[in-house]
C-alpha cells in the first residue's frame, strides 16, 4: 500500500459489501478477480439472488390475470416492485413507471412511440457527443423516418459538454433534447438540470439516458426536471433483462402504444380495440416478473448502504487510480472532466486498447477495451477506443494496486 491512499479508504467497509457478492470470491487464470468493468454490468448481491430465487421457488405465476392465490402474490409482488421504483426516483406516481428490457428498449420505446407522434418534418433532434449508441440510433432512425435533423452538442477538451453551443442549437425546431446522465466512455456526469431548462426555454422535451448514472447518484426525476429517464437494473445490481422508462404522465397517457398484444388493451374486438391506462399500456405480453423482483431488491440493496459514503469511496477509487496512473507514467487518460462517475478511461501510448485488454484478463483484471458502444466519440477523439476501468462500491485500494501491478507487466510486454 502506498502512502498516497486519501483517508476516505477508512470510512467505507468495502470489504463488508465485497462479502455481499458471492461471485467475486472467485479465481480466474489463476488469480482472484479483479472486477474493473462494472459500467458494462455490475456484480449481483446474495439479496438480489435470493430474491428472484424466492420468487420461482414460492410465488411463480402470470400477473394481473388468474383468480388464485399464486397469481395474487405475484401480482403484489410486481406492482409492490414498480412502488419500490416509483420512490426510488422520486416519480409522482407508480403508473409513470413503465417496465421495459433495459435502457436501450425505453429510449426505443420513446423514438417509436413520442417520436413519430410529435417529430415531424423540419423539426431538429440533439443528442451530445458523449452518447452510447442506445442514444444515437433511434434518433437516428427517427430523423430519417420523418425527415427531420439530427444535431450534435461538441464536448470541451476534458470531456465535458459545450453547453455554450448547445445554447446556439437550441430554437423552436428543436423537440427533443436527448442527453445522457453519465458518460459510460469517460464517466462525465452532465449537468442535466441545466439542460432542461435550457431545452424547456424553447419547447423541446428532455429525454435522459440514465444507466450510468442510477448505480451512483441518487436520482429525482421532478428535481431533474426532464421528460423521460431510462436505466437498466442490471447496472445497479439488479438483473439483466429490466428495466424502467419513467415518463410524464400527460406525455405518456398521449402516446400512442408501442407493441401491441396482451395486458396492454382494455379491450378488443375486430371493428376496434381499446388501450389499456397506465402503466400497462406500454407493457404488452408477460412482463419479466422475476426480474422486476430481483430490480426492487436491487433498490432496497442499494438503499440500505450509506449511499453518501458509497459514492465518496468509488469517487477516491478513481483519485488514487489517478495518482497510481501518474506514477507508472506511458498512461493517457481519456477525458478528465470535473464531475465523474468512477471510470477511467485511458490508453497505453503505442498499444492496442485491445492487447492491453487481454494482456490484464490473463492476470486476473477484468476491463473493457474498445469503443464502449460510443463510437462518434471514439472517432471525434481520433481513437480506436480505450481501456475502461469502472469501479463499483465492492472494489477496494487493494484491487486497484492489483491492477497498476499487472499495467506495470503489461508495459514490459508491450512497450
Ligand atoms: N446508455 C449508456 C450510457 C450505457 O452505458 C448503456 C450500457 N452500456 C446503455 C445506454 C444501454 O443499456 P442496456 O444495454 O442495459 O439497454
Amino acid at each position: 500500500m502506498s502512502a498516497a491512499q486519501p483517508a476516505q479508504r477508512l470510512e467505507f467497509d468495502a470489504a463488508a459489501v465485497r462479502g455481499d457478492f458471492p461471485i467475486l470470491q472467485q479465481a480466474v487464470n489463476g488469480r482472484q478477480l479483479v472486477y474493473l468493468d462494472n459500467a458494462a454490468t455490475s456484480q449481483k448481491p446474495s439479496a438480489v439472488i435470493d430474491a428472484v430465487d424466492d420468487y420461482y421457488r414460492s410465488c411463480n405465476a402470470n400477473v394481473h390475470r388468474a383468480a388464485h392465490a399464486l397469481s395474487g402474490r405475484a401480482t403484489e409482488a410486481f406492482e409492490a416492485a414498480r412502488r419500490t421504483l416509483a420512490d426510488f426516483i422520486n416519480s409522482p406516481a407508480a403508473e409513470e413507471v413503465i417496465w421495459v428490457r433495459g435502457t436501450t428498449e425505453g429510449i426505443n420505446l420513446v423514438a417509436a412511440s413520442w417520436g413519430r407522434a410529435n417529430i415531424g418534418s423540419g423539426d431538429k433532434i440533439i443528442v451530445t457527443q458523449l452518447e452510447h449508441h442506445a442514444n444515437i440510433v433511434p434518433w437516428q432512425l427517427l430523423a430519417q423516418q420523418q425527415g427531420a435533423e439530427l444535431l450534435v452538442v461538441p464536448i470541451t477538451a476534458s470531456g465535458e459538454l459545450d453547453l455554450q453551443v448547445l445554447q446556439t442549437l437550441l430554437d423552436k425546431r428543436v423537440k427533443l433534447v436527448a442527453v445522457g446522465h453519465a458518460s459510460n466512455a469517460l464517466g462525465t456526469l452532465n449537468p442535466v438540470a441545466d439542460i432542461v431548462a435550457m431545452a424547456h426555454a424553447v419547447g423541446a422535451k428532455v429525454l435522459v439516458d440514465g444507466a450510468q448514472a442510477a448505480p451512483h447518484w441518487p436520482v429525482d426525476v421532478q428535481a431533474l426536471g426532464c421528460d423521460f429517464y431510462a436505466f437498466s437494473a442490471h447496472k445497479m445490481f439488479g438483473p439483466t433483462g429490466i428495466g424502467v422508462l419513467w415518463g410524464r404522465r400527460e406525455l405518456l397517457d398521449a402516446m400512442p402504444p408501442y407493441q401491441s398484444g396482451g395486458e396492454m388493451i382494455e379491450r378488443v374486438s375486430f371493428s376496434g380495440t381499446t388501450f389499456n391506462a397506465l402503466p400497462y399500456k406500454f407493457e404488452a405480453g408477460t412482463p419479466n416478473i422475476a426480474g422486476a423482483i430481483g430490480m426492487a431488491a436491487a433498490v432496497k440493496y442499494l438503499q440500505s448502504l450509506d449511499r453518501a459514503a458509497a459514492l465518496e469511496h468509488e469517487s477516491a477509487l478513481l483519485e488514487y487510480t489517478l495518482q497510481q496512473a501518474a506514477a507508472l507514467g506511458a498512461i493517457e487518460r481519456i477525458g478528465a472532466p470535473a464531475q465523474a462517475a468512477s471510470i477511467f478511461s485511458f490508453n497505453i501510448a503505442g498499444a492496442h486498447p485491445a492487447d492491453v485488454g487481454t494482456l490484464l484478463d490473463q492476470q486476473g483484471v477484468a476491463v473493457r477495451a474498445g469503443h464502449h458502444c460510443a463510437q462518434p466519440l471514439m472517432e471525434y477523439l481520433h481513437i480506436p477506443g480505450t481501456v475502461r476501468a469502472s469501479f463499483s462500491i465492492y472494489n477496494t485500494f487493494e484491487e486497484v494496486d492489483l491492477l497498476f501491478a499487472a499495467l506495470e507487466k503489461v508495459k514490459g510486454l508491450l512497450l
